[in-house]
């Protein structure tokens, strides 16, 4: 177990598509192990596998933050059954520390994937879930909560992104 470096905004890894996973082994129930460790000591309530270098499609959620286990979500390879609905409130990204952000997301969504024993596992979720299964499956698609603002609101943002990521205190 260990806690990893959450890469930031600028770093080709987020910005890339990751790959599905082949095989639910020991190597992928460590690497979720790290992403839990690096999630509940950033802390924060999700994590995809791209945010620590790993351009693996897995991602972890946990809405309590470690307080409460049956709200821990651990899903390898997770697809979209259904999303329903429109919702829009404020975001931030473990993977942007300081800027926040209210992109349009579906109301309810289920999502479908493997569990760390490789089982078939679906889940239903609306408000925060929901906009938690679409944040952390778009970074699976190389999708920052940036990337789904209006053109006017990304623009401004990503000038101050670019800026921010040339200077020391970024990394
Ligand atoms: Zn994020």
């Amino acid at each position: 177990m260990a806690i990893r470096d959450i890469v930031k905004w600028g770093t080709p890894v987020l910005h890339a598509p990751a790959r599905p996973v082949e095989r639910v082994d020991d190597g992928i129930r460590s690497l979720l192990r790290d992403m839990l460790d690096t999630m509940y000591a950033a802390p924060g309530i999700g994590l995809a596998a791209p945010q620590i270098g790993v351009p693996l499609r897995v991602i972890v959620i946990d809405l309590s933050v470690g307080a409460e286990p049956r709200q821990l979500i651990q899903l390898v390879n997770p697809e979209f059954v259904s999303r329903t609905g429109e919702q829009k409130d404020e975001e931030g990204c473990l993977s942007i520390p300081g800027y926040g952000g209210a992109p349009v997301r579906p109301e309810h969504v289920r999502v479908k994937g493997l569990d760390p024993q490789g089982g078939e596992r679906v889940y239903e979720g609306s408000e925060l879930l929901a906009r938690a299964f679409c944040h952390e499956i778009d970074h699976l698609d190389g999708l920052l909560f940036v990337d789904r603002l209006s053109p006017l609101k990304r623009d401004l943002l990503k000038r101050k992104l670019r800026k921010r990521s040339k200077g020391d205190d970024w990394f």
